[in-house]
Order: C-alpha cells, then structure tokens, then sequence
C-alpha cells in the first residue's frame, strides 16, 4: 500500500483529497450490487478477493447514495456495523466529498472520474473519488451531523480538513429544493469569481438565453493576477482579460465589467461589493448566474459573500448556482445541443493560458456529459436555481463559514 499523499500547493487549493493506489481497508465486502463495473480500482487490489458482505467481511463497500430512498437503505445498513468497521463509499452517479483518491488508466464513459483526473491528473486516466469512514462516523456524516474529534475513534491517515467540509456539503446538499427551470428572461448578469468559469459554469445557459434574445451582463469579480505564474502579476491579469474578452467575443457577448479584486485573495470588502451593487441596481437582471458556495475553491466561496452582501434590498431576482470543482447533484439540467457544447468548447479555447494547467476542455466536456447522464441529450448543465432569499437563507443555514484551502 502506499501511504496517502497529501497534495501540495497550488493543487491543494481544488483538492482535499490524498491519493492512494489501495484503500486503507482490509478483507472488504460490497453491499447493493458488484461495484467493481463502477471502480476499476476493485478489480485491480482485489480481484476475486472482493465477495458481497459477509460475516467474514472486515469492511464494508457501498456506492455514494442518492437523497431519498438510497440514503435510508445504506444507513439501516450502516447502524448494523460494527461502529469501527471501515465504510468505503465509492462515487457514482452522485457526486461525494472524497478523502481519497485513486489514479489508474482505465475508464469508460466515467464522467466524474474524468472530471476529477481533470482537476488532480492533467487530464490523464481516470480518478476514483472515494470517502472512508469507519460506521458510526459515516452515519454521522451522511446524517450532516456534526462530528466530534473527542467522540470517535480517529485513523492515523485521516486528513484533518476533510471532516468538517465533507459535513458542510452533506448539510448544503438538504438544502437544495425548490429548484425551478431556466424560463426565458430579458435580462440575465453572469457574477463569475474568475476569468473561464463564465463558460464552464454557464457557457450554454448563455447561449439559449442570447438566442432568445435576452440581454446578458457579465461580470468577474477577481483580476486574474495569479492565474500565469511565469509572468508578473500585472502581465497575468492583461494576458487573462484579454483572453476573457476574446471568449466572450466569441459568445456574441459584449456588456462585461472587471471588478479586479484580488485573485486567490477575493474579499467581500466595501470597493468590491458597492461596484457590485451599483452594476445590479442599474441593470436590474431578472436572473442572476454564479457559482455554489459548496464549491471546493477559496474564491468560489467567497464570490457568494460579496454577491449577499451586495444585492440590492429592492431586487427581486432568482439566483441560478452551478458547481465546478465540487460537481452539484442534479437539479435544474438544461440541455445543449451539440452545436451549442462546441460553441461553448470555442469559447473556452480562448483560455489557453489555463488549459495548459488544467485540461478544461476534457473536464467541461465530461462534466456536462455527467449532468446530461438523466436526460437525452450528450450534454447538459446543471443550476441550483431559486428565488434569491431562499439561495442566501439556505446558505446561511448551511452554516458553511469558513474559507477553503488557503494559507
Ligand atoms: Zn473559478
């Protein structure tokens, strides 16, 4: 086995998760159907080791569950288990909060573990998302109650940030109801952190809205000074505007604003949220697109304190969130054509100074092919998207307070 790898800076701003190539689970037993179509990873350490659970079985393998029905079956599992017994919940059709990760070459139609490879890998293979548990945590946690360090027993590899987070999303995804369709508007601001997540949170949600003759404003509230490290800070943030600009010439979009706060460092300071404010008074939009404050980046986070903190008392819009670099479960998925999809990847080759980082492309490609997997289409994207008191109640509620993965 190889001892998990916590990943260094700047990837550890995207990722919580340690990289093993074997679990830290012994004589393990899969409950709800043979798991190893859905997690090569099982074929490769385990091969014919791997049995149904059974009284023999030492730890316990189970896909991630959906909300609802899913969720009750694994936890009238769970609460049978040993309490120190070790779970491993493998990622599936709905997305987790991983603790680990593993890395191999195989893959087929794997839309998330593209993704991931995308964030961790450069693009290359496939990255199993995995959360490991021993049983009376994993039901805490899957029950988004709080866990405490005194209460349980802790594993010498467990990373210290993953539990509190991993509760954080559990409570943050209870919370999104309601969720209503993308109905034709007039007028539509696109709120993104940095330069790019316009076109991969949103790219074809503009193009349906353009096409429909609606009015789009887009605005980025951080400057894109850290995002080319080979250049000054200033040389980065012309070389990525420019860039931005080239996308949006490429989406027919023209009204855009740069709000130039600092990138990695992005505060909902006063400067940033009145010029915020002043551009949503005057525009007035009916809907709002941005980025959920469950998704795993310091500035994502943050972007939803400055939209909060400046929206207008007399507004009355609905706010539709997407994820990135923590996918959303399925809410709102809105379809795109394959003309659309390839309009949206033109877009994003404008960004070239990032995709040399990140494979983008890849990683747009996969995950709007995972939010399009319930549908008909190749392609979809996915907004959490409600009426803009409830977005700031529940996030609020979601007592997610705390910054990710900075400093
Ligand atoms: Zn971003």
């Amino acid at each position: 086995m190889q001892w998990p790898r916590f990943m260094r800076r700047p990837l550890n701003l995207i990722s919580v998760p340690t990289v093993v190539e074997v679990l830290p689970i012994s004589k393990p037993g899969f409950a709800f159907g043979d798991p190893r179509q859905a997690a090569a990873s099982l074929e490769i350490n385990y091969g014919k080791g791997l049995l149904p659970f059974n009284a023999q079985s030492k730890s316990f393998i189970a896909p991630f569950p959906r909300q609802g029905e899913d969720t009750q079956l694994l936890l009238e599992r769970l609460d049978e288990l040993p309490k120190k017994m070790m779970v491993a919940l493998y990622e599936s059709k709905t997305p987790l909060w991983p603790n680990f990760l593993i890395h191999h070459s195989e893959g087929d139609g794997l839309n998330l573990q593209a993704v991931r490879s995308c964030m961790r890998h450069k693009g290359q293979g496939f990255s199993e998302a995995w959360c490991v548990l021993p049983a009376k945590k994993m039901v805490r946690l899957i029950r988004a109650q709080k866990i405490s360090k005194q209460l349980f027993f802790t594993p010498a590899w467990e990373n210290k940030r993953f539990l509190s987070t991993a509760v954080d999303y559990q409570r943050t995804l209870l919370l999104l109801k309601n969720t209503q369709p993308l109905v034709g508007v007039e007028r539509i601001t696109v709120v993104m952190p940095h330069y790019d997540d316009e076109v991969l949170q949103c790219g074809g949600a503009m193009l349906q809205a353009l096409a429909a003759n609606a009015t789009l404003q887009v605005i980025w509230l951080s400057d894109g000074s850290r995002g080319v490290s080979s250049v000054s800070h200033k040389m980065s943030s012309q070389i990525r505007r420019a860039e931005a600009e080239a996308a949006m010439a490429e989406l027919g979009i023209k009204n855009t604003h740069h709000l130039d706060g600092v990138e990695t460092q992005l505060t909902a300071d006063d400067s940033i949220c009145q010029q915020l404010n002043n551009l949503l008074s005057e525009f007035r939009p009916q809907r709002v697109h941005s980025v959920w404050w469950a998704d795993n980046h310091v500035d994502h986070y943050e972007a939803n304190l400055i939209l909060q903190r400046a929206w207008p008392q007399d507004l009355d819009a609905t706010i539709a969130a997407s994820g990135l670099w923590q996918a959303m479960p399925p809410r709102t998925v809105v379809e795109l054509t394959a003309a659309q999809q390839q309009q949206k990847i033109n877009a994003l080759q404008c960004y070239q100074s990032q995709i040399g980082a990140v494979d983008y492309v890849r990683l747009s490609q996969h995950l709007d092919a995972y939010y399009a997997h319930e549908s008909d289409a190749d392609y979809a994207e996915n907004f959490w998207h409600v009426a803009a008191q409830q977005y700031f109640d529940a996030m609020q509620s979601s007592q997610v307070k705390t910054r990710r993965w900075f400093g």
